[in-house]
């Protein structure tokens, strides 16, 4: 069992913060379920109030046990104010399906999301950034090897760390919602199930002769419960 898969299944108690009141029934704040939508994204948004006023900032997030993980630049205005100890509500989402109703009201997407509300710890222990390196690596496409960081890599490198202590996930799968009395009508409805699919992997143009596209490169694919 990988060491991202080490956690105990428990439920994340809802906080007047996370308790989902629009469509409670799409709720779900069981920890497996909340970090199996964390562990497929490749990419959240962060959001923060910054001086400067509300930013959101897409960038990687990879999990870890109870914690999730960003990293960046130390001149990302964000991240500065996030490891400064600014609030943040932190959002994964993947889209499952296009939706297609009978009526420009019916159009939806069938999704898993995933909100997480916390303050970061910054990561300052150099052996501890070395194995975020190694895991940010790992989450973006398990199997590639590469060199190890530099000191100056590592120091020019600000790594947050979040709990995932007030969360929530919101599921919509269940397709057209559409009136009843819109079912007699002329129309098609249904769902285009959509997928993240890898393409063809091409090599670097400068990649040293001899080596061949790793398997892993592929058949690359994000880990889904889907
Ligand atoms: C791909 C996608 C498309 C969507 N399209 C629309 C749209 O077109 N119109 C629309 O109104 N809504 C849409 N939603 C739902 C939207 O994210 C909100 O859930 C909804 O708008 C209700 O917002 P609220 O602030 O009233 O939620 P509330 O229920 O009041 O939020 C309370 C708490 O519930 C939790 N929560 C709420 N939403 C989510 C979520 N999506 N994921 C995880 N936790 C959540 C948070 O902890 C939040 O603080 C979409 C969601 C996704 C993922």
């Amino acid at each position: 069992m990988s060491p991202r898969r080490r956690y105990v299944v428990t439920t994340i108690a809802p906080t007047e913060k996370t308790r989902v009141r629009r469509r409670p029934e799409r709720a779900a704040y069981d920890r497996q379920v909340i970090y199996d939508i964390l562990d497929e994204a490749l990419v959240c948004h962060i959001g923060v109030a910054t001086e400067a006023g509300p930013r959101v900032i897409p960038t990687a997030i990879i999990r870890i046990g109870e914690h999730v993980y960003v990293h960046g630049s130390p001149n990302n205005q964000l991240l500065t104010a996030l490891a400064d100890g600014a609030p943040a509500c932190i959002t994964v989402t993947l889209v499952d399906s296009v939706v297609a109703g009978r009526s420009g009201f019916g159009m939806s997407m069938d999704y898993r999301s995933v909100m997480i509300f916390g303050t970061a710890e910054k990561i300052v222990d150099n052996d501890e950034k070395e194995r975020l390196v190694a895991a940010f690596v790992e989450d973006i496409m398990p199997g590639h090897i590469v060199r190890p960081p530099k000191k100056k890599e590592l120091a020019a490198t600000v790594f947050l760390r979040f709990s995932i202590a007030e969360a929530s996930a919101k599921i919509r799968n269940h397709g057209v919602v559409d009136p009843d009395e819109d079912h007699a009508l002329d129309v098609w409805a249904g769902v285009v199930p959509l997928k993240l699919m890898a393409g063809e992997p091409r090599n670097c143009g400068d990649l040293k002769p001899g080596i061949s596209t790793p398997d892993y490169a592929k058949r690359y694919k994000r880990p889904s419960t889907k």
